[in-house]
């Protein structure tokens, strides 16, 4: 699916070249010597040049300032050239990351961690959506498993990703059309080029529409409670960041089962550090209808949305 969607994304980023348009270029600033960091940075990077995205690494020391941070993005904000920013999170202690999310300018805040993209999500008008929230919904949607009128548990409630996880699938995508200009602009423009077939269908952001009943669960759902409620999903998404948190006995034959953990654990077999998610997987799959790895579910899936949110970002940048 990962693959699928990249392809999607190439075509999608020749046809916007081919029309006279610059390339999408992300700049990702990257803080400190975190490895897990550096191998995101670094998957992103691959990934972004695999579609044909430029991408460039911005990297600081642990100890660089918070007004250094705002003065590199202000300075991103303001180049022509640049159609995406992130910032790696974690950052620093000393650094506030909501400060800094707010400082990278709404259209090219390709991770949607921007409080405008965040609001924008929860009053159901378009915005850059949080890469890990759309790669489980991409999932959900191509999979064709339904969400309409279902029970959906989601673990976690972090506002990265399980909160818009959790506004995505309960949605009715009908509250608050979009009404900018600049986005009837783009939803004609990407209507004129599928109907050129110069981009497939799929590539058009539409407003979600979940219609899941959601029930959202955190570290102060007592286990019992949880169990309660994973057992009449027919979702269940888990982003909390436990291993084994969901055993086969809190899952209903049939249900979907998306892991969005990254756990990483001493392997006693091999001695070696190994990576998990959230899920018993072995035993959960039993009872799956459907279910996703750790590794290789819903991570590669979420480089490919971020890949996305490039493109789209640069889509809206008329200059
Ligand atoms: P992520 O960035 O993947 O969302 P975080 O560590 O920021 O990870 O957040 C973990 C989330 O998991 C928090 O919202 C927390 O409340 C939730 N959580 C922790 N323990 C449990 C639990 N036992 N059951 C359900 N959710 C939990």
């Amino acid at each position: 699916m990962a693959r699928q969607i990249q392809k999607e994304i190439q075509r999608g980023v020749e046809s916007w070249i081919s029309l006279g348009n610059r390339r999408p270029h992300l700049s990702i600033i990257l803080v400190g010597d975190n490895p897990a960091s550096h191998t995101y940075v670094r998957k992103k990077i691959q990934a972004a040049s695999a579609v044909g995205i430029c991408s460039e690494i911005i990297l600081k020391p642990k100890d660089v300032s918070q007004e250094e941070l705002l003065y590199i993005t202000d300075q991103l904000n303001m180049d022509p050239r640049v159609t995406g920013i992130l910032v790696q999170l974690p950052l620093p202690g000393h650094v506030d990351e909501r400060t800094v999310c707010n400082g990278i300018s709404p259209e090219k805040d390709v991770d949607g961690f921007h409080i405008i993209n965040i609001g924008r999500l929860c009053l159901d008008q378009h915005s850059l959506i949080p890469a890990t929230a759309s790669a489980v919904w991409e999932i959900i949607k191509r999979t064709g498993i339904k969400t309409f009128g279902k029970n959906v548990v989601v673990a976690g409630r972090s506002k990265n990703v399980g909160m818009p996880i959790a506004m995505l699938l309960h949605t009715d995508g009908e509250h608050e059309r979009p009404g900018g200009s600049e986005i009837i602009w783009y939803l004609s423009f990407s209507a004129w080029l599928i109907s050129l077939s110069i981009i497939p269908s799929s590539s058009i952001h539409v407003v979600a529409n979940g219609d899941a009943t959601v029930t959202i669960a955190h570290r102060y759902t007592p286990r019992e409670q949880l169990k309660i409620h994973t057992q009449l999903a027919d979702i269940i998404i888990v982003a909390a960041g436990i291993p084994k948190l969901i055993t086969s006995d809190m899952v209903k034959e049939g249900a979907a089962v998306i892991d969005v953990g990254i756990n990483y654990v001493h392997d006693p077999v091999t001695g070696k550090t190994k990576l998990v998610g959230d899920v018993d997987f072995e035993a959960v799959r039993k009872a799956a209808s459907f279910i996703t790895p750790v590794p290789g579910g819903v991570g590669p899936v979420t480089v490919a949305m971020l890949l996305k949110n490039t493109l789209l970002a640069a889509r809206k940048v008329i200059d």
